[in-house]
């Protein structure tokens, strides 16, 4: 039997602590490969080139756009997102298992390409702890926050496309509950090729 590499994807609005959670799967489980998304965000304080994205202008990625580079992109926030097409290929090359970290949208599309993708959506407790949360992390603009308060609402819509929740209340727990979710969906069968 051949093990077939997964492909994790982590949504979330913006603030409920999904790069939290995603560097602890990462830490935990080293073999796990993370997408490094392509994006015309600026960097905030203390992202690096590479590692947290891939930082092009909104010229460059609408290139790649025309040129197949992603897998799936999308406009989040007033800015492009895409997932390059390489990271699925060299996971699928070096049979890693690989997480993207992106938003309902991108999500979407990656689960009508890959029906066994595995779909783990990571909610905050409450509108109003996510906000405050938000405003603790001090990255982005109170009118950067308003706005992906509302987009958040919507997001949290998109929730029932999903395979799994996590609500993050307690750190500790979700965690817990990540690396739960990534052991079990390590030992199903369906994902072996007979
Ligand atoms: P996202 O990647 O979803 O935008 P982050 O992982 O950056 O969110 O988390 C947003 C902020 O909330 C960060 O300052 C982080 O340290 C904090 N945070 C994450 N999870 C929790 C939690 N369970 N309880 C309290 N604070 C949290
Ligand atoms: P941030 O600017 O806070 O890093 O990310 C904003 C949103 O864009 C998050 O929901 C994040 O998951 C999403 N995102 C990051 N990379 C990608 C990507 O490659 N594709 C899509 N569709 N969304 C992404």
């Amino acid at each position: 039997m051949k093990e077939k590499n997964l492909i994790i994807v982590l949504s979330a609005p913006s603030g409920a602590g999904k790069t939290t959670l995603c560097k602890a799967l990462l830490k935990k489980f080293p073999e796990i490969l993370y997408s490094v998304s392509c994006t015309s965000r600026p960097p905030r304080k203390g992202e690096k080139n590479g590692r947290d994205y891939f930082f092009v202008s909104k010229e460059e990625f609408e290139k790649m756009i025309k040129n197949n580079e992603f897998i799936e992109w999308a406009k989040v926030h007033g800015y492009y997102y895409g997932t390059p097409l390489k990271n699925i290929e060299t996971a699928k090359k070096l049979k890693r298992d690989i997480v993207l970290d992106i938003d309902v949208q991108g999500g979407r599309k990656i689960k009508k390409k890959f029906k066994d993708a595995v779909m783990i959506f990571i909610s905050p407790p409450s509108i109003k702890v996510l906000k405050e949360r938000l405003i603790k992390r001090g990255k982005d603009s109170l009118k950067e926050i308003e706005k992906r308060i509302r987009i958040a609402k919507l997001e949290m819509k998109e929730k029932i496309f999903y395979d799994y929740e996590i609500i993050n209340d307690d750190l500790k727990e979700a965690k817990k509950k990540l690396f739960s979710i990534y052991i079990a969906e390590k030992c199903k069968i369906r994902r072996k090729d007979a």
